[in-house]
C-alpha cells in the first residue's frame, strides 16, 4: 500500500476514534445509556491502538504487542475482580498510568536529543512535568486509598517545602527547554516533578482523595494532548483534550457539591478532624427497631429512601431493592433521593443502585426531588450522614455550612440506619439524627435491609 494511503486509513481511523470518544462520553452523560457508552469509547479506544501499528517507521512490534497484552490481561482481570467500594483507588492507580505513559512519552522524546523548536520543548516538557505529577501523585492516592498508607504526613512549613521544589521543578523545566545539552538536567526535571507528586499528595486527608483522583485525571488528560501535539497525534489530542475537560469538569462538580474551594481541598485537611467541630447538638437520639420500622413504611403513602457511603459499606443494595419492591407491591410511592456526593464517588450510588437492578425512573437527583420531601411519611436514610446534616443550612460555623444537602428533616418521619455513633466523612455531629421525628435503626446496613424485608412480609 502506498504512504498516501496508508495516512488516509491512520487519519481517518483517527477522527473515527475521535467521534467514538465523544459519542461515547455523551452517553455516559445518562445512566440509562452509560454502559453502552463506555463500550463506544472503549471501541475507539481499540480503533486508535490497532492503527498505531500502521505507523510508518514502527518497530518493536514484539515489544508493543506483549506490553499491550500483559496490560490488557492485568486490567481484565482487576476490572473483574475490584468491589464497588474499591472503585476510587482502582480509577487513581490506571490514571496515574495514563500519567506515567504521557511523561514516558516525553521522557523518551527529550532524552533523543532531537531538536524541537521552541514550542514543541515547552508542550513536551509541560506534558512531561505533569504527566510525572499525576503519575507518583495518583500512586500516593491509591496507597492511601487502599490502607497501604494510612498516615497522613503533616508537618510545619510544608507548603513552603512543596513551593521550593515547584519553584526547583520550573526551574528546571526553563533550562531543559532552552539548554537541553546541559548534564543530567532532564533527568533531575522528573525527579523534581515526580516528588512533587508525592509531597503534594501527602498531607491531603484520605477522605478527600476522590476529588484529588479527579484533578489528577484532568492532569492526565492534558499531560496527554500535550504529548499528541508533541508527537503530532490527533487521537492524543483530541483524547487527551476530552479527559482533561471532563476530569475539570467533575473535580469542579464534587468540590461544589461539597462546597468548598480545590485550595481548600488540597490544603486544608478536611476530614481528618478527630474533635468535633460546628455546633453542639442537643437533644438524643431514639432508637426504634425494624418490626416498627416495618409498619410506619409499609402504611405510608410516601418513602424517600436516601442512600449513602455507609449503603456501599454494607453493600446493602439488592436488599434495599428488594425491600423497595415489597412496598411498591403495597402500593407505596417510593422513590430514591441521590445526592451529588453521596459515598465516595461521583455517581457512586446510581452505580450501586443499578447493579441491584433499581429502574432509573424512581432514582432522582437532589434538584429533583428536594421539594418532594415535605409530603414524605417517611425517610429513610441508609448508611448516608453529611449529605443529610441540616446544619449545612443552619450553622455557618459548621464546616458543611453551605453544603447542598437533601432535605430529608422535612419529611414526616425519619429512619436512620447505622451501626453506632459513627460520624460521616466531615467528622462532625448530625442535627438530624437528634430530631423529634427521627428515630435510630442500629446495625448494619445490609442486615437492617433483611430485617425491614422480613417485617413487611409478615404484615
Ligand atoms: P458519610 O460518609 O457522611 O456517612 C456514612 C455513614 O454510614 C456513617 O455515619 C456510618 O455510621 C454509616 N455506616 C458505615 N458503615 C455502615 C454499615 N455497614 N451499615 C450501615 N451504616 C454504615 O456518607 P454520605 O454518603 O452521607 O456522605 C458522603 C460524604 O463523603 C460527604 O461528606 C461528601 O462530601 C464526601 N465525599 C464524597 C465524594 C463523592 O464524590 N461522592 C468524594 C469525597 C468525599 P456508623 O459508623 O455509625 O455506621
Amino acid at each position: 500500500m502506498s504512504m498516501f494511503n496508508m495516512t488516509l486509513i491512520i487519519d481517518a481511523s483517527y477522527f473515527l476514534a475521535a467521534v467514538l470518544f465523544i459519542y461515547g462520553l455523551k452517553r455516559m452523560g445518562s445512566p440509562m445509556t452509560a454502559r453502552g457508552g463506555i463500550v463506544w469509547a472503549g471501541a475507539g479506544m481499540m480503533l486508535a491502538t490497532v492503527v498505531t501499528f500502521l505507523f510508518p517507521g514502527m518497530s518493536n512490534y514484539l515489544l508493543m504487542i506483549i506490553a499491550i497484552g500483559l496490560g490488557g490481561i492485568i486490567a481484565w482481570v482487576s476490572g473483574k475482580k475490584v468491589a464497588m467500594t474499591d472503585m476510587p483507588q482502582m480509577i487513581a492507580l490506571y490514571n496515574g498510568m495514563g500519567g506515567g505513559a504521557a511523561a514516558a512519552i516525553a521522557a523518551v522524546e527529550l532524552y533523543s536529543g532531537k531538536d524541537h523548536g521552541l514550542t514543541f520543548g515547552i508542550l513536551a516538557v509541560l506534558g512531561g512535568f505533569i504527566g510525572a505529577v499525576s503519575f507518583s501523585g495518583s500512586l500516593v492516592a491509591f496507597a492511601k486509598l487502599q490502607g497501604f498508607k494510612n498516615t497522613t504526613l503533616r508537618f510545619r512549613g510544608q507548603q513552603i517545602v512543596n513551593l521550593i521544589i515547584l519553584l526547583s521543578t520550573l526551574i528546571m523545566a526553563v533550562i531543559v527547554i532552552t539548554q537541553p545539552d546541559i548534564g543530567n538536567t532532564i533527568s533531575i526535571f522528573f525527579i523534581l516533578a515526580l516528588i512533587l507528586g508525592i509531597t503534594m499528595t501527602v498531607p491531603i486527608g484520605g477522605a478527600d482523595m476522590p476529588v484529588v483522583i479527579s484533578l489528577y485525571n484532568a492532569f492526565t488528560g492534558l499531560a496527554v494532548a500535550f504529548e499528541g501535539f508533541v508527537q503530532q497525534n490527533p487521537a492524543m489530542i483530541i483524547a487527551g483534550t476530552v479527559v482533561g475537560a471532563a476530569g475539570s469538569l467533575l473535580t469542579q462538580l464534587m468540590a461544589k457539591a461539597m462546597n468548598r474551594s480545590l485550595a481548600n481541598v488540597l490544603f486544608s485537611g478536611f476530614g481528618e478532624t478527630t474533635s468535633e467541630e460546628g455546633t453542639e447538638v442537643s437533644g438524643s437520639m431514639k432508637p426504634i427497631d425494624a418490626t416498627d420500622v416495618g409498619v410506619m413504611m409499609a402504611f405510608a403513602n410516601k418513602v424517600l429512601i436516601v442512600p449513602g457511603y455507609g449503603m456501599a459499606v454494607a453493600q446493602a443494595q439488592h436488599k434495599v431493592w428488594e425491600l423497595t419492591q415489597l412496598l411498591i407491591d403495597r402500593d407505596v410511592d417510593v422513590k430514591f433521593a441521590i445526592h451529588p456526593v453521596a459515598g465516595r464517588m461521583p455517581g457512586h450510588m446510581n452505580v450501586l443502585l443499578a447493579e441491584a437492578g433499581v429502574p432509573y425512573d424512581i432514582i432522582y437527583d437532589e434538584n429533583e426531588i428536594n421539594s418532594e420531601f415535605e409530603s414524605a411519611d417517611v425517610a429513610l436514610i441508609i448508611g448516608a450522614n453529611d449529605v443529610v446534616n441540616p446544619v449545612a443550612r443552619t450553622d455557618p460555623s459548621s464546616p458543611i455550612y453551605g453544603m447542598p444537602i437533601l432535605n430529608a428533616d422535612y419529611a414526616k418521619n425519619v429512619i436512620v440506619i447505622k451501626r453506632g455513633q459513627g460520624a460521616g466523612f466531615s467528622g462532625i455531629e448530625n442535627a438530624l439524627f437528634f430530631l423529634d421525628q427521627t428515630r435510630m435503626l442500629y446495625g448494619d446496613g445490609q442486615e437492617m435491609a433483611s430485617e425491614l424485608i422480613q417485617a413487611v412480609k409478615s404484615l
